[in-house]
């Protein structure tokens, strides 16, 4: 495989290690496991198997590097200094981190670059200016037991959790640790963060980022390993909060996990987010956006626009133009700046997606455009528009974590809100429309965390990101994150 990175080489060769106390180390096993590269299959790199005994090193190097206290005592301008640090070196080795992205993930080294990385840098820059602006307040209690003569002082401190499981998943995996990192080193806690199994190598290039940005050692510990190595942290006790992303299937799990000593816990989770195009819409604006929606990091984003409801007036329009471009889209590998869908990040995945597209011909929807898997060696599928879909057909319903997505056709507004809210769960939705009313109006009655008007997939680091029904707990990015990340603490004093 060709790489253009000197670093990323260097990397790669170096055999990659976790970071636990500020040193790169194996797994006390001596065992590893293979990441792969989707374009071709190949084995990328072998990297430590995390176990329970590892994560337990992990977790006590965070709790001291959180009872010393160094880091949430630091003066909040000098965490913000090291905060905005990680920022500019995450963009002085945008280019290194794109390509190893790229490699591990199979999407886009361009998107990478400058979507992925940037944004990655983005969030540092955010929740840098945080730490001088935490603050509580002062209250003045009425007390009315006590004496009318004795005063009071009371005021509120906003205090970090303290050791923080992060676990993310596979699809934005440099993001995503982002996006938790981030806004915990704001508030002052310490992390142990868990990369997916099949994208472990970025968080661990990100790891060596914060070690040059001057995080203290203990302070961000990066354990590699699957499902198990994630179980054992999110059910650790010395562990106080958990962040999750992945699928609402091991939401649950983590929930349960949770529950021996009731860590805090926040869940980024699955979604099927319905794309709404009102007949008012600027068809061409509609269904560029339509495409970006539902292909976007070749569909294997939880928020993507899958169930598109088309009015009925501008259907055949709509679908035949869509059917058009998304069928010139080309794909190919993530080395390749003409590959609009790159591979599925894995064989798991790509049966995964194939099985639905065959559920789908099988329950009688037809297939307006793609439909099949492409070649047989590396994970290629075919953006997939299916048409003639019922609405309690598994493609309609499940989340397929692909560029598969399903036109229905509505006539009325309440009808297509009460189809477009016709899901377990509820993270984002799409509404194209001129009628500035409506979007106002629809955008209200949807529930989703996140509604989107004439554009789709638009994040910034100060807007909360998160999911209603089953799509999760809590809110990431803005200042919402920072409440995930704290806890208060009222403090009353007899003067
Ligand atoms: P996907 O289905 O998209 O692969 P998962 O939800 O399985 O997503 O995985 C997301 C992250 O959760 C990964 O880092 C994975 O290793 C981790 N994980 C998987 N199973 C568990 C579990 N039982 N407990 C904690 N983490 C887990």
């Amino acid at each position: 495989m060709s790489i253009a990175s000197a670093k990323v080489k260097e990397f790669l060769n170096s055999s990659p290690r976790m970071l636990i106390d500020g040193e790169w180390v194996s797994a006390k096993s001596g065992q590893t496991f293979d990441t792969h590269n989707p374009a071709t299959g190949e084995v990328l790199a072998s990297v430590p198997l995390g176990a329970s005994e590892d994560v337990d090193l992990a977790v006590a190097a965070a709790r001291r590097a959180f009872d010393a206290g160094g880091w949430v005592a630091m003066r909040p301008n000098t965490r913000e200094k090291i905060i905005w640090r990680i920022a500019e070196l995450m963009d002085e080795y945008a280019a290194d981190l794109g390509e190893l992205e790229s490699l591990d993930n199979g999407k886009s080294v361009g998107i990478a670059t400058v979507a992925d990385v940037r944004f990655a840098a983005e969030c540092f820059r955010y929740y840098a200016g945080w730490p001088t602006k935490l603050t509580g307040t002062t209250n003045n209690p009425s007390m009315l037991l006590a004496d009318p003569s004795q005063e009071f002082h009371a005021y509120t401190r906003r205090e970090p959790v303290g050791v923080c499981a992060q676990i993310v998943p596979w699809n934005f995996p440099l993001l995503m640790a982002a996006w938790k990192i981030a806004p915990a080193l704001a508030t002052g806690n310490t992390v142990v963060l868990k990369p997916a199994e099949q994208t472990p190598l970025s968080a661990l290039m990100l790891g060596e980022i914060l070690l040059e940005a001057g995080v203290p050692a203990g302070v961000v510990n990066i354990v590699t390993g699957e499902g198990e190595t994630g179980a054992a942290l999110s059910s650790h006790d010395d562990v106080d909060k958990v962040a999750f992303t992945g699928s609402t299937e091991v939401g649950k799990l983590i929930v349960e996990a949770a529950r021996g000593n009731l860590k805090k816990v926040s869940l980024e989770l699955g979604g099927k987010s319905p794309n709404i195009v009102f007949a008012d819409a600027d068809i061409a604006a509609a269904v560029a956006g339509t495409i970006m929606g539902f292909t976007f990091n070749s569909g294997q984003a939880c928020e993507s626009g899958t169930r598109v409801y088309v009015h009925a007036d501008i259907y055949d329009e709509f679908t035949s133009a869509l059917a058009a471009a998304v069928g010139t889209l080309k794909v190919g590998p993530g080395n390749d700046p003409e590959s609009a869908i790159t591979p599925l990040v894995s064989q798991e995945q790509l049966d995964r997606v194939t099985g639905y597209l065959e559920a789908g011909k099988a329950d009688g929807a037809r297939v307006l455009v793609g439909g099949e898997r492409v070649g047989d060696s590396g994970y290629y599928v075919q953006a997939t528009v299916f048409v003639d879909a019922t609405p309690d057909m598994s493609i309609v319903r499940e989340e397929i974590f692909g560029p598969v997505a399903v036109a229905m056709k509505f006539t009325d507004e309440d009808e297509v809100i009460a189809s477009a809210n016709d899901s377990d769960y509820g993270l984002a939705a799409g509404i194209w429309t001129t009628n500035l009313s409506r979007a106002h109006r629809v955008a209200a009655r949807l529930k989703a965390g996140q509604v989107w008007v004439n554009t789709f997939h638009a994040f910034d680091a100060g807007l909360p990101f998160g999911g209603y029904r089953q799509s999760g707990w809590g809110r990431e990015l803005g200042a919402e994150s920072i409440e995930l990340y704290t806890q208060i603490k009222a403090v009353n004093i007899a003067l």
